[in-house]
């Protein structure tokens, strides 16, 4: 599970990217910290990278999906 230490640098947000499955193989509108709704894992990436096909042994598992956890923002005045 994603941790933290200081609640006052995050920002709970309701925006639809949250809510969405995300596939493996498709690139991804937010930089952040995506989860594995199948396993828990959790991974970083970069706006525009292409989430991963297998992060680790999944088959007897499930498919992967990827669920935006959070999301990491420029600094608006930059
Ligand atoms: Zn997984």
């Amino acid at each position: 599970m994603a941790q933290y230490k200081y609640s006052d640098r995050l920002v709970e947000a309701k925006s639809w990217a949250f809510d969405q499955d995300w596939k493996p193989g498709q690139p991804v509108t937010n930089a952040g910290i995506y989860r594995c709704r199948t396993c828990g894992d959790e991974i970083v990436a970069d706006k525009g990278s292409v989430l991963p096909k297998s992060h680790h042994e999944h088959s007897l598992l499930g498919p992967v999906v990827w669920q935006l956890l959070v999301f990491a923002q420029k600094h608006p005045g930059r």
